[in-house]
């Protein structure tokens, strides 16, 4: 049995129309009015150059002969890939996430932003995230990650300090006033993530469908990691159980898949980049620690990670790699991300998007 968002998802599908440049709003409106009588949710995304009505729910009874007929009507297109919502057709402009910061302000990541994550794999004490999070903010990061509720391999490693880990979390961004992104594993701790600005799904949750349905019902900006040895596809369409629930605000993470070479933790799928931006109007960040599992290639991959298109990444920082409780192979310093920021800044500014 197909269980019912998928079922709606292939059985039903998804119209796109693109509308002809110059038409009065009124009469969009009123050709939108018209389509819903017909029982199908119009969505109307206004693009600088153009607007799309796309057509959800049962659109067998439209007639596409009767469609392309209205004056208004530029171009008719079923989606016909199994990710509809999340499919460019359907949104041809690129997503902008935006994330209110607690100082009042507004942060973007998408759309010509560059989301900078930065921080510990873990949190482990309130000096060393309070510490991390003032010399990241000092060097440009817009964001700050740290894990609370960690998934770990072994049952016997540092499994995070939970909802300790949380409020610590949350006495950084009080006092740098960065928003903060931190794994949530289990929706019985959603509560606890109230205050998070963006909830990571990690790697190992990517196809938790349970949990994704859940987080369809909220409006909180979602950072969806592909998982281990999940193909293009398979990440769109987790994404798909998000959007399909309601929730629009998600960025997709690339951060290495599971291949034959052992040089490298994973290994990195740069493609995915324009892969995910050509399929999807989702912004797309990196995570060059994960991929890579070493703190010297860091850097030349976030940089790669930007140059293909990337609209950001996140890096793991750790004040004192040697000694963390996770991930300290992989973590950079402070001092060699403040270095890194002053590379991302050029590249940034020579592709005219903002950091
Ligand atoms: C993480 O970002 O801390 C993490 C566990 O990543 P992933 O889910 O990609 O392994
Ligand atoms: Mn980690």
């Amino acid at each position: 049995m197909i269980d019912e968002p998928a079922r709606v998802l292939y059985t039903q599908g998804i119209m796109v129309i693109a509308i002809k440049k110059g038409t009065p709003p009124e009469e969009m409106r009123a050709f939108a009015d018209i389509l819903e009588q017909q029982g199908v949710t119009v969505h109307i995304s206004e693009g600088a150059s153009q607007t799309i009505l796309g057509l959800i729910g049962d659109t067998s009874r439209i007639d596409e002969e009767r469609l392309r007929a209205q004056r208004l009507v530029e171009k008719v297109i079923r989606v016909q890939a199994p990710y509809k919502r999340a499919h460019r057709q359907f949104h041809p402009e690129d997503t902008r996430i935006a994330i209110a910061g607690p100082d009042g302000g507004t942060k973007y990541i998408g759309g010509g932003f560059l989301g900078i994550i930065a921080g510990p794999c873990s949190v482990e004490s309130r000096d060393q995230i309070i510490g991390i999070a003032s010399a990241v903010k000092q060097a440009g990061a817009g964001f700050l990650r740290g894990g609370a509720f960690k998934p770990r391999t072994s049952p016997y490693s540092f499994q995070g300090l939970g909802e300790e880990g949380l409020d610590l979390l949350l006495a950084a961004k009080k006092e740098t006033g960065l928003p903060i992104v931190s794994e949530l594993m289990d929706i019985s701790h959603i509560d606890a993530f109230d205050e998070v600005d963006i909830i990571q799904i990690g790697a190992r949750n990517m196809q938790n469908f349970t949990l994704l349905k859940e987080l369809g019902q909220r409006r909180k900006p979602i950072l969806l990691k592909r998982g281990l040895a999940s193909t293009i596809k398979e990440l769109l369409m987790a994404a798909e159980y998000l959007i399909a629930g309601g929730n629009e605000h998600i960025i997709l993470c690339e951060r290495g898949i599971r291949t034959f070479e052992d040089f490298t933790r994973n290994t990195l799928d740069l493609s995915a980049v324009p892969a995910l931006k050509r399929e999807s109007h989702l912004p797309v960040i990196v995570d060059p620690s994960h991929a890579s599992g070493l703190a010297w290639m860091v850097p030349a991959l976030a940089k790669a990670a930007v140059a293909a298109g990337a609209d950001g990444v996140m890096i793991e920082v750790h004040n004192n790699p040697e000694t963390a409780r996770c991930d300290g192979e992989q973590s950079i310093t402070p001092e060699e991300f403040a270095g890194l920021m002053t590379a991302l800044r050029k590249y940034a500014a020579c592709e005219g998007r903002s950091l």
